[in-house]
């Protein structure tokens, strides 16, 4: 091996509002090959990430759940890690964006790139909404199309003749956080120009993406390339512009800067130099991403580096998107699934293993055939690979054999070097990211080593000849230690236990040319048992959507999927399907006293992000004291006094940690995220029955 490479990896960073899926591991898992391979090809090579955490949708979702930002996120950071780990994705630092560093190094770029005039002030007309007290995202206003006057329609564009515009321009504007109409305001905003940079742009980006990639982007370059804008209202959860009062930092650009902060932050724990990875012209830098962000990654990325005289990446590899059974991922259908729910029911091996054999590092889409997923889990995996370790190793730990290695014979060394002559191709698949070819070349191998075992018959042999048969088991262990070293990059749990068998550990790409002869080996630990077409059901039964659990169903599985949309995206109210309750009978309904109540005062609960606590004037029954678990969707609950709501007034007293509820108030929604309390269409009058 040559000299030693020193490469800085990064894959895209999750968005805090919302869980890890199948969809996302696509990505993190490649990752996780490549680096796994550079370490062990004795390469420097760190791998860093980080939680996305800024932005409106984290924003409204910890109001909604009465938390701050930043509990909201550490909670995220905390689960999106525990998944990562349990999927064997091993990162180097796995950050956040919400950082010091973080925030020093989006200073440092903006100004650099103000300074040379690269960034221009716009104003602007755009929503404000005064309920909300803030401007509102294209995603959080719905109206009128302007264009063919279709209803209920999204600020930027519409869903039904496709148009796209300002959501000032949308007909009947309504926030879709609280239902109120925004008003038209001016905004003055920040843009990073990019046509200074044209020429220098036009000549990076095929130089350092694939043609399919580049060949889009430049599509652009043959008219003077527009500015982006980095700058949104307060309040927005983010860093403050420099010099600009009241302006936030777009989501999109501190995010690719937590890629060297995250870096830069690894630098410090270990007295290591930024200058010596990040900027450092010996130092490879890769971006893995999925190709619905390459803008953000290949042409406003580069640009914000050259401005502020950073280093640009080496090469930005794009990859496709994740479809399940040849469709996009559904959530009723049960093939939208999170990693948690995924390791509940099946191995994180099974499925690092599968996406391997996909993984072609071209930018198509990767497709989880279900079936086939087992299949080659089951066959190759298991039936042809593991086979030899579980058949030769408890064979040879037999009391007549005595667990020991022999010497090889001819035809075994020749076996054993027909394994060992594949290992430059196989780094080679990796190095270029052909992942897909490596299981190819290590089933070729393992077939070989089949036949053999087959031929030699040593079931039969051990009973006439002892001798014989460990030179048989010899060359079948070596070949297996051999295809567990080239498979370790993707297996390195398997890899790891396999090394044990041989009182081996922390196997590097070179141990693959040892041969092991004359020593004795470990006892058999399974490595990897057959999966159910049963385990894969239960878990796309699992994935099916179900109704509330907990006041925190998510509108954010799907938002994570695309960071670009997510930035901005509404926290709709769920697309989940409720369930019909079983059917009751008529005295079942006519047992629940309804009643209007009249709220004299609501407000919050100490230490309680959920609840909100209301007197209501119950007419001829009195006061009622009832605590609510819907603080989310009420940022201002004294908005509610003298409203009049619904409530169930036989309802048995509960007693709570903070009092005694008395009933219950109807509320349509989630109460966490979005919704509103019932209430009369026309006045009632406290007390008034509801039938
Ligand atoms: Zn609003
Ligand atoms: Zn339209």
């Amino acid at each position: 091996m040559s000299e030693k490479r020193r490469i800085v990896v990064t894959s895209a960073l999750p968005y805090a509002n919302g869980d890890i899926h199948l969809g996302h591991l696509v990505e993190y898992i490649q990752t996780d090959f490549w680096v796994r391979f550079q370490k062990m090809r004795g390469n420097e090579c760190v791998y860093v990430c980080a939680d996305d955490t800024h932005g409106t949708p984290v924003m409204i979702r910890a109001r909604a759940e009465g938390v701050t930002p930043e509990e909201l996120i550490a909670r995220s950071h905390a689960a999106h890690l525990k998944d990562f780990t349990d999927f064997e994705v091993a990162f180097d630092n796995y950050y956040t964006t919400n950082s010091p560093e973080n925030k020093a190094l989006s200073e440092r770029i903006f100004s650099a790139a103000e300074k040379i005039g690269f960034i221009t002030a716009k104003s602007s007309p755009q929503l404000y909404c005064t309920h909300c007290g803030m401007f509102l995202p294209d995603r959080y206003v719905k109206g009128t199309c302007p264009k063919c006057g279709s209803e209920n329609q999204y600020g930027d564009s519409c869903d039904k003749c496709g148009a796209t515009y300002g959501a000032e321009e949308l007909g009947h504007p309504v926030c879709t956080t609280c239902g109120a109409t925004p008003e038209v305001r001016d905004s003055e905003h920040l843009y990073f120009e990019l046509e200074p940079q044209h020429d220098y742009l036009e000549k990076w980006i095929p130089a350092h993406t694939t043609s399919d990639i580049s060949n889009k982007l430049l599509e652009w370059f043959k008219e003077p390339l527009r500015g982006w804008c980095i700058s949104r209202d307060a309040p927005y959860f983010g860093f403050e512009i420099p010099g600009h009062p009241g302006k936030f930092f777009y989501v999109w650009v501190d995010a690719p800067i937590g890629y060297i902060a995250s870096l830069s932050n690894w630098c410090a724990a270990r007295g290591e130099r930024l200058e010596d990875w990040w900027d450092n012209p010996d130092a490879e830098l890769y971006h893995f991403i999925g190709k619905d962000i390459i803008r953000f990654h290949c042409l406003f990325w580069p640009g914000m580096l050259h401005a502020a005289g950073f280093k640009t990446p080496t090469k930005v590899f794009v990859h496709g998107f994740l479809t399940v059974n040849g469709e996009k991922m559904s959530k009723s259908k049960g093939t939208f699934v999170n990693a948690r729910t995924y390791l509940d029911h099946l191995p994180a091996s099974a499925l690092r293993y599968y996406y391997a054999c996909k993984l072609g590092g071209t930018t198509d889409d990767l497709d989880l055939n279900l079936q086939d997923f087992v299949t080659r889990v089951n066959s190759d995996l298991v039936g042809k690979i593991t086979n030899l370790a579980s058949r030769g190793a408890q064979m040879l730990n037999k009391p007549a054999l005595g667990g020991a290695l022999g010497a090889l014979d001819e035809e075994g060394r020749t076996l054993v070097e027909l394994a060992q002559s594949r290992a430059e191709a196989i780094a080679q698949h990796y190095e270029a990211r052909r992942f897909s070819q490596v299981p190819v070349e290590v089933a070729k191998i393992a077939d070989a080593a089949n036949e053999y075992f087959d031929r030699r018959e040593p079931w039969k042999t051990i009973k006439t000849d002892v001798e014989a048969t460990r030179v048989t088991l010899t060359a079948i262990l070596n070949v297996f230690r051999i295809l567990a070293i080239y498979l370790k990059p993707i297996l390195p749990a398997y890899a790891e236990k396999a090394a044990a068998l041989f009182g081996e550990s922390s196997w590097t790409w070179a141990d693959a040319a040892k041969t092991l002869e004359g020593r004795p080996i470990g006892k058999y630990e399974y490595l990897a048992t057959r999966i159910d077409a049963k385990q894969v059901e239960a878990m796309v039964e699992a994935a099916k959507v179900k109704p509330a659990e907990s006041g925190e169903v998510s509108h954010e599985s799907r938002a994570s999927k695309n960071k670009a949309k997510a930035a901005e995206r509404e926290p709709r109210a769920t697309d989940n399907a409720f369930p019909l309750k079983p059917e009751i009978a008529f005295a079942d309904f006519e047992k629940l006293d309804l009643r209007v109540g009249k709220v004299l005062s609501c407000e919050t609960v100490p230490k309680s992000s959920k609840l909100l606590k209301f007197e209501l004037d119950a007419g001829a029954l009195g006061t009622r004291t009832i605590f609510s678990g819907i603080r989310g969707a009420y940022p201002d609950p004294a908005a509610l006094v003298g409203k009049e709501v619904v409530f169930v007034a036989n309802l048995a007293p509960r007693k709570m940690s903070v009092g005694v509820s008395e009933g219950m108030i109807l509320f349509a929604g989630e109460p966490g995220v979005a919704g509103g309390v019932l209430a009369p269409f026309a006045e009632a009058g406290a007390g008034t029955p509801c039938t």
